[in-house]
């Protein structure tokens, strides 16, 4: 349309040109004829074709303005389209995105439940959150809760998918309001958050933290711990980031509480019930461990073989479960002296016990159960509001000296036992 009314507007000066020619031609005619009557035609003609110009004129400005203004109204159509295409673009990508953190959600939910180790589900954990995010600098945090205290204690912890060591083991105020709470918190400003007071909080850790968020991590009404992600920058983390960090709390809390159940399972599987000490099916295994693993690292261990003398005679006075107080008391005894990780302290059987001293050569060994039968000695318990003492006889043996395999190894500890019953029991015997 536009481009016609330019052809009209380009095609009125020849209108003009004609229009001026063409008296020139009447007063030619006129020159040459004296005709009054042509003369008045020609004028009307003249009169005519400036009435028709002053017309066309004024036609085409009025059309060129009407055009001009569907022009504008075209080009705020063409604007208001653009924004949209822009705006359809951003949902889009924001969708991409989302379709991408969801993704990666599934592939992590199916992750944690290949481990059946709490440190290796929680590492996943983290692992998996810090990639969702992608974030640089992010610190991710996971406190699970002691089973006794129900006090947090930090799990894992990664800034750029390495462990970073925190000062603050057992969570700080926005961990704690989080516990009390049960809801998720984000944190815009640490220093700008009317709900907490942020110098008193930075004074716990050294590192700084200007944005958080965090979720309880929940199995059903029950919470087991915290997962928190922070940063040192502000205004970092959106109403949108919490929201999918406690969707993805969810998954992560039941593969947790899958993994501490069956950890505590198989610890019980292996724990004495009534001294929580290991059980001698558990030490015939670390006994065969050692045994093989002696002959690759070539180092020497003590086995010692403990029993209680003259405990049926607690039991006959006592009663029973007088005599359950006494073997409790003798266990926590062991397990309090033969403290060191890769010790095996455990229930033998009855009222024997039995210990495994890895890297230990069998002299050390004598010592140590010297110093346990002294102060097995100098223990008083109380049975029934009277004071009473125990004493034990010990056997111990020494590998790879005393014997070539397993079996042997306790048969000789039992002699050794049976040697210090024999020669008038509270004493401890060599092989
Ligand atoms: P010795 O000095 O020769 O070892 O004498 P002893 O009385 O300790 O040995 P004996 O083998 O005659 O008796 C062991 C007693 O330990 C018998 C049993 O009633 C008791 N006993 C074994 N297991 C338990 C237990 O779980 N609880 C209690 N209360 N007593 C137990
Ligand atoms: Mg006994
Ligand atoms: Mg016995």
């Amino acid at each position: 349309m536009i481009k016609r009314l330019k052809q009209q507007l380009s095609s009125s000066p020849y209108l003009l040109v004609l229009s001026l020619f063409l008296p020139l031609i009447g007063f030619f005619i006129y020159a040459n004829f004296y005709s009054s009557r042509f003369f008045i035609a020609l004028i009307l003609s003249l009169v005519v074709e400036i009435g028709y110009l002053v017309f066309g004129y004024m036609h085409l400005t009025s059309r060129q303005s009407a055009l001009s203004l569907e022009k504008q109204d075209y080009r705020e159509r063409l604007n208001l389209l653009e924004a949209e295409i822009q705006r359809e673009r951003q949902t889009n990508e924001a969708l991409r995105q989302k379709i991408a953190s969801y993704l990666q959600l599934k592939e992590l939910t199916e992750r944690l439940g290949l481990s059946f180790s709490l440190t290796e589900t929680a590492a996943t954990f983290c692992r998996g959150i810090h990639a969702v995010y992608g974030g640089q600098n992010n610190t991710v945090i996971l406190y699970l809760f002691r089973p006794r205290t129900r006090e947090l204690s930090l799990t894992v912890s990664f800034c750029e998918n390495n462990p970073v060591l925190l000062k603050v083991r057992n969570g700080d105020f926005y961990d704690r309001w989080v516990v009390k709470n049960t809801k998720p918190l984000l944190v815009e400003d640490t220093k700008n958050d009317f709900r907490f007071d942020a110098d008193k909080i930075s004074a716990g850790d050294g590192r700084m933290v200007r944005s958080l968020i965090s979720a309880p991590l929940l199995v059903g009404e029950k919470s087991i711990g915290i997962v928190r992600m922070d940063r040192a920058n502000e205004h970092h983390f959106t109403t949108d980031d919490l929201r999918f960090l406690t969707t993805i709390a969810g998954p992560g809390a039941v593969a947790l509480e899958n993994v501490q159940l069956y950890e505590r399972v198989q610890e019980l599987a292996v724990r004495d019930s009534l001294t929580g000490l290991f059980l001698r099916r558990y030490l015939m295994d670390r006994l065969s461990d050692e045994i093989s693993g002696h002959f690759r690292r070539q180092g020497a261990f003590s086995f010692l073989m403990i029993d209680l003398d003259h405990f049926k005679k607690y039991n006959d006075r006592f009663g029973h479960t007088a005599g359950d107080i006494v073997l409790r008391t003798v266990g926590a005894m062991l397990a309090e002296m033969f403290r060191n990780p890769a010790d095996v302290v455990c229930r033998y059987g009855g009222e024997e016990f039995a210990v495994l001293l890895p890297d230990c050569p069998k002299e050390k060994g004598l010592d140590l159960a010297q110093q346990f039968r002294k102060d097995i000695e100098a223990q008083t318990i109380v049975l029934r509001r009277e004071k009473t003492r125990i004493t034990v006889s010990v056997g111990v043996a020494g590998f790879p000296g005393d014997a070539h395999g397993r079996d042997e190894l306790i048969q000789k500890a039992d002699a050794a036992l049976y040697k210090a019953k024999s020669n008038g029991r509270n004493q401890v015997v060599g092989v």
